[in-house]
């Protein structure tokens, strides 16, 4: 396998990082997860947009213009032949000196990574996924911005870690209010009537791709979509519920907490989010 590493494309054990990169020290750094369907990089631009304003939002000099990460990206898809695939794009802080101090990194570390993934098993996208709300709170937007996508996983990870101990794929995050935030790596959605709701970007939501590709598709179908807080209550009493991320795409939620959603199976109208999903994926983005 061929990865992007430092400006070049190189062998796969070659790209080594520094034990001093911050990155790894500290978890400073920014990154994204970008899918490849059917020869074409879906939403590339929109990732990288993101990746941009996470880097900004920690003072972090991305050592490429945009166009450049996005031809990066395209290149290492290309010289691993991925025509259907996972992306991981990384930039490090890179590496300094033992102390916090992120001015001490100098030569900031962009990476990129083509390969596969499967996140969940195949039939829960049939069957619909059974989740719980965990008592780790989403991160407060004034300590780390759930906005930012960076390194600094282990918020997310503490509550997948109670997740996966409950037996469980994955889990709601409340806020520090006790709203609905987002799960640990996806965002959640309900519909109720012919109403889209998620919880807005200051409930401690990410800003993610595959969340504004649903609520545009769901305006096309004619959806009402808002973005008001929820309560646990109103995710319990939903007609339907589904997650999104890039990675896990448009996933039906049939159970939370206990409380079985709507008629118990994946729902008719994310059953088409789902479909219009599909058929998006694999006819736009930047061709390979
Ligand atoms: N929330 C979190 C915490 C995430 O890590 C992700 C990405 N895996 C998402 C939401 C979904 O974002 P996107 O649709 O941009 O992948």
């Amino acid at each position: 396998m061929k990865v992007f590493f430092n400006g070049e494309l190189v062998d796969q054990d070659q790209a080594k990082v520094s034990v001093f990169d911050h990155g790894l020290l500290y978890g400073d750094g920014v990154f994204e997860g970008i899918r490849a369907y059917n020869g074409r990089v879906f939403k590339l631009r929109e990732h990288v947009d993101r990746l941009f304003f996470s880097a900004k939002a920690i003072l972090l000099t991305i050592p490429m213009t945009h166009d450049q990460v996005c031809q990066a990206v395209l290149d290492t898809c290309r010289a691993n032949g991925i025509r259907d695939g996972y992306v991981r794009l990384v930039v490090t802080r890179g590496p300094g000196t033992l102390g916090l101090n992120p001015f001490k990194c100098v030569n900031p570390l962009l990476f990129v990574i083509a390969d596969k993934i499967q996140l969940y098993p195949p039939h829960m996208y049939e069957d619909g996924m059974d989740i719980i709300t965990v008592a780790t709170t989403r991160n407060h937007q004034n300590a780390v911005n759930p906005a930012i996508k960076s390194l600094n996983y282990l918020n997310n990870i503490l509550a997948k870690i109670e997740a996966v101990n409950c037996g469980y794929e994955e889990a709601i995050m409340l806020n520090p209010a006790g709203y609905v935030a987002e799960c640990t790596g996806d965002n959640i959605f309900i519909i109720r009537g012919n109403s889209l709701l998620t919880p807005p970007l200051e409930a401690g939501a990410l800003y993610g791709i595959t969340r504004q590709t649903a609520m545009d598709i769901a305006s096309k179908l004619g959806l009402s979509v808002s973005e008001p807080n929820l309560t646990r209550y109103d995710l319990y009493n939903a007609d339907e519920c589904f997650l999104t991320g890039t990675a896990a795409e448009v996933m039906p939620v049939v159970k939370i907490d206990g409380r079985v959603i709507g008629s118990g199976k994946p729902g008719p109208v994310t059953r088409r989010i789902v479909e219009h999903y599909k058929d998006l994926t694999t006819s736009s983005g930047e061709p390979l």
